[in-house]
């Protein structure tokens, strides 16, 4: 429907406070098909745990992500079941599967001896990073023998096999980095050593990501930075994790789920409908791709993919 000038639209509506109403963002019609996705797991716990791991990748696969990938425990705790997990998604998806892979608690013969592993499973995409400290301990100490810093990390594994690495960036600045600056020269050393592209840490503020997007491109670092989407359906476990990621969490957010301590539906409606709106604004600025962190709850991450515009292509990907 086309207006004339002086004309507004019947859609422009005015909220009862008087605001002009976000319709571009409020109304669920779905984007075009042009999102790309992908979708981070922990890896399968023993026994039980086994059992959200396969569900959430059987769910979203069919959604025909670039790429799934799969965390590695703090201190390289997980060190087995990631590569287990990451040899099994290889051996029965067609989908391309990352693995973590991280500095901490690990010599780099250690380190190097899994990425090989990992190439001899059929691997070639690696998320480097430092990683955090082993639980218990708050402070990071580089392994004697080990690679101290991604950057020396993404180096290292050049020297294994021409991997395509991804790294970490950080919209909010990482915690222990002196300044912006030199958590962005970081970003961009890590890029110089050969990563291919970058994935946030999440953020709530979409703001915090273009302005951090910009800073990057004015400091001549051109690789995809794919914005790290965290669906949050347990704001008190997050408002506590959050601190130590360095990513803040405003305060709409904790208005948001008031009242919802004992209400596990609710919040997960609201947590799908913040990210998907979280998503859109970013859509709305041109950006295009992004990155899960699924926590391993599928179903949440369907949803939003598919208010997205992102649907299954295929009835699944894990082979028979
Ligand atoms: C997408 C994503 C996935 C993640 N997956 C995992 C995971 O699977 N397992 C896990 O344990 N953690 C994971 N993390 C968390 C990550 O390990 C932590 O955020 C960690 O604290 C920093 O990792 P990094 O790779 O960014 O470190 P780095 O890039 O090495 O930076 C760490 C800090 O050191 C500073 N720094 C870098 N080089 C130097 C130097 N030479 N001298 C002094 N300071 C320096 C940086 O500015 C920064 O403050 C993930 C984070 C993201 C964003």
């Amino acid at each position: 429907m086309m207006l004339s000038k002086n004309e507004t639209s019947p859609l422009m509506n005015v909220t009862a406070r008087g605001r002009a109403a976000a319709l571009d963002l409020a109304i669920a019609t779905p984007l075009p098909q042009d999102v790309n996705v992908s979708f981070e797991f922990f890896p399968p716990t023993v026994g039980n745990g086994a059992g959200p791991f396969w569900a959430s990748v059987e769910r979203l696969l069919p959604l025909d992500p670039s790429f799934v990938s799969v965390t590695y425990g703090a201190g390289g705790a997980t060190h087995d079941r990631t590569l287990e997990a990451v040899k099994s998604l290889n051996r029965t998806t067609k989908t391309e599967v990352a693995m973590h892979l991280t500095c901490a608690g690990a010599s780099r013969e250690t380190i190097n001896q899994t990425a090989q592993e990992f190439v001899d499973a059929g691997g070639s995409h690696i998320i480097a990073l430092r990683g955090d400290p082993p639980k218990g301990s708050n402070r990071y100490e580089p392994h004697p023998k080990g690679y101290a810093y991604a950057a020396d990390l993404v180096a290292g594994l050049r020297d294994v096999a021409n991997f395509d690495i991804s790294v970490a960036a950080y919209p909010e600045t990482h915690p222990e980095a002196g300044s912006e600056e030199a958590d962005l020269d970081n970003l961009k050393r890590k890029l110089d050593a050969g990563a291919s592209r970058a994935i946030t840490q999440f953020f709530f503020d979409v703001e915090d990501y273009l302005r951090f997007l910009e800073r990057a491109r004015n400091a001549g670092i051109a690789a995809p930075i794919i914005p790290g989407i965290l669906p949050v359906t347990d704001f008190r476990r997050i408002s506590r994790f959050a601190d130590r990621c360095g990513a803040n969490v405003p305060k709409w957010m904790g208005e948001l789920f008031e009242g919802l301590n004992h209400d596990a539906a609710t919040r997960r409606l609201v947590a799908a409908s913040v990210a998907a709106e979280q998503c859109r604004a970013l859509y709305a600025q041109g950006i295009d791709t992004f990155h899960f962190y699924t926590l391993n709850q599928a179903d949440l991450c369907f949803a939003i993919c598919h208010i997205l515009g992102v649907r299954p292509s295929m009835p699944s990907r894990i082979a028979a």
